[in-house]
């Protein structure tokens, strides 16, 4: 099979989809694989790695998308690149259709086989390519979250660590899931006072176990979201319902009562945010300001530390992705029915059940 990984051309992403690793374990199972130049550069692996893997370098992108049976990405196709997604094209990358309907509009007129990352779905429901990025973003909230509490960056001006004898930041982490525990205990590491809210109670009893009550936990009720919110000096969104839209969890009239300067953060923006005021950002520009709180919504956060994302995130796709190549799409989902869970469209026919709802269409 021809395999193809083009350069991501989305606002400041500057990882790619394939390793040195992965490229030698496609070629060494006798796939031909096509890496655009430059593609890793972003990343730090410069063409000439690739090539001693056994890559071919294309100067363009559309020689990759148009010879590639399948197409390795990071993000979604953006407009820019619609044009290039050919029949009977396998795309295998990250998608959340349920917030984007010009894309499944074009992946189902253009009959492109699509298997979302985000929707690969183990029989314990766990998703092992959302994961890594759910780690990375997690950790990564924290970290954006405290700078922007800095009164330079429009902050309310509170050190997250606090001080001796003046108290430390409190932090409210809607959604206990992968994202939201990693940010809870990098906000924890620097000293903040942190409370996650969840409605699985199994998982909140897993983080008050292994976090000894250290990081507190509390069943989300609207009521209790919003107590917690107006109380907070930095808020984190990580909650998921898997193919679903976010519900939005925190309104506009409870930022209004919230603290001037306080933070949030909208990790779940990639699904269309948990907060009512949220809209994507990019790493260019990722802050706004709603009545006097500050809102950090970028869709690709990851994308800020490409060394560190392209290797989590090959590190777990890869095994699919040459699986793919070696059986096709079809087999493979069979082989591997955690894989059937993330077939999004096929000869233009949606199967993701969770974007059909979102997007009011047949599923
Ligand atoms: P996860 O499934 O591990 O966790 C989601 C958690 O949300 C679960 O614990 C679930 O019980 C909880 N939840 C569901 N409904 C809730 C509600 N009403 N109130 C409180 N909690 C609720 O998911 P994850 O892997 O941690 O991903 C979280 C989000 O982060 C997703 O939207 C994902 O797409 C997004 N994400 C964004 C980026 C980015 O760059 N912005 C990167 C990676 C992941």
């Amino acid at each position: 099979m021809r395999v193809g990984i083009p350069t991501e051309i989305k606002n400041n992403e500057f990882r790619v989809a394939i390793t040195p690793a992965g490229v030698h374990s496609l070629a060494s199972h006798g796939h031909e694989v096509l890496v655009q130049a430059g593609a890793g550069l972003g990343s730090g692996i410069p063409d000439e790695q690739y090539k001693n893997a056994g890559a071919t370098i294309i100067d363009n992108a559309d020689t990759v998308w148009d010879d590639a049976d399948l197409i390795l990405k990071v993000k979604e196709p953006i407009a820019d690149e619609y044009h290039r997604m050919h029949e009977g094209l396998t795309l295998f990358t990250y998608l959340h259709l349920a917030a984007d309907r010009a894309l499944t509009d074009e992946l189902l007129a253009r009959k492109v086989t699509s298997i979302a990352y985000e929707t690969v779905e183990m029989d314990d429901h766990s998703l092992p390519l959302l994961s890594p990025m759910s780690e990375i973003a997690g950790r990564l909230a924290a970290q954006v979250g405290a700078n922007c509490l800095l009164q330079p960056a429009g902050g309310n001006g509170v050190l997250i660590g606090g001080g001796s004898g003046v108290r430390n930041g409190r932090v409210t982490v809607l959604g206990g899931g992968v994202a939201g525990f990693c940010a809870a205990r990098v906000a924890d590491g620097m000293g903040a006072d942190v409370t996650i809210y969840d409605v699985n109670v199994a998982r909140m009893r897993y983080i008050d176990e292994v976090t000894n009550g250290r990081i507190r936990t509390q069943f989300s009720s609207p009521l209790a979201v919003k107590e917690a919110c107006t109380a907070s000096d930095l808020v984190i969104g990580s909650v998921l319902v898997p193919g679903a839209r976010t519900p939005h969890l925190v309104d506009n009239d409870t930022v209004a009562q919230m603290m001037p300067g306080s933070v949030l953060v909208d990790i779940a923006i990639d699904q269309g945010g948990c907060f009512e005021d949220s809209h994507p950002t990019t790493h260019a520009e990722p802050t706004f300001t709603v009545h006097d709180s500050v809102f950090y919504c970028v869709a690709n956060m990851p994308g800020a530390v490409p060394h560190t994302s392209t290797y989590a995130l090959t590190n777990a796709t890869m095994r699919y992705a040459v699986l793919i190549a070696e059986e096709g799409w079809k087999n493979a989902c069979t082989k591997r029915p955690e894989l059937a869970r993330g077939l999004t469209t096929h000869n233009g026919k949606l199967y993701t059940t969770g974007v059909g709802e979102a997007l009011g269409m047949d599923v």
